[in-house]
């Protein structure tokens, strides 16, 4: 069973996916791949932004639209055609883009997800996806 600590944050060790997989998320593949694949990943957000979900139906690659972007996202973020959620292909998918040095990667018809060292970095790249985002959708 995963422990939810007195931060309020689950955890559960990778060796016991299997036999906690009805209690756990979903997207628990997904996150697992991330965190295999990234050398310095210590956190991932995955959310589903309707205005992430908007702008992946615009573009192939989300390019930098500020210098904000080029700070925290630090490079263009890839978008993934639509897998379905939960599945050991969108797990692999989104894992080689991670492992390729991608911060954030955007699923069509899904969300995002963003990556980072600690919580705080991941959440930051997610804001500040969502604002380029909006920025692209203002622009196109
Ligand atoms: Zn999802």
């Amino acid at each position: 069973m995963s422990d939810c600590a007195a931060d309020g944050y689950a955890r559960i060790s990778f060796d016991k996916i299997e036999e906690n997989k009805e209690t756990l998320s979903s997207e628990t593949p997904l996150h697992i791949a991330c965190y295999r694949a990234g050398r310095e990943v210590n956190a991932i957000l995955h959310v589903h932004s309707p205005l992430m979900i908007a702008a992946a139906e615009k573009t192939d690659r989300l390019v930098s639209t500020s210098y904000e972007f080029d700070c925290i996202l630090k490079k263009a973020v890839p978008i993934i055609d639509y897998i379905q959620p939960g599945s050991t292909l969108l797990a692999k998918a989104v894992a080689e883009k991670v492992a390729s040095g991608a911060t954030a990667v955007m699923m069509r018809r899904h969300g995002s997800i963003c990556v980072g060292k600690d919580l705080e970095e991941a959440y930051l790249r997610v804001l500040a996806l969502e604002r380029a985002c909006l920025t692209r959708l203002h622009t196109s």
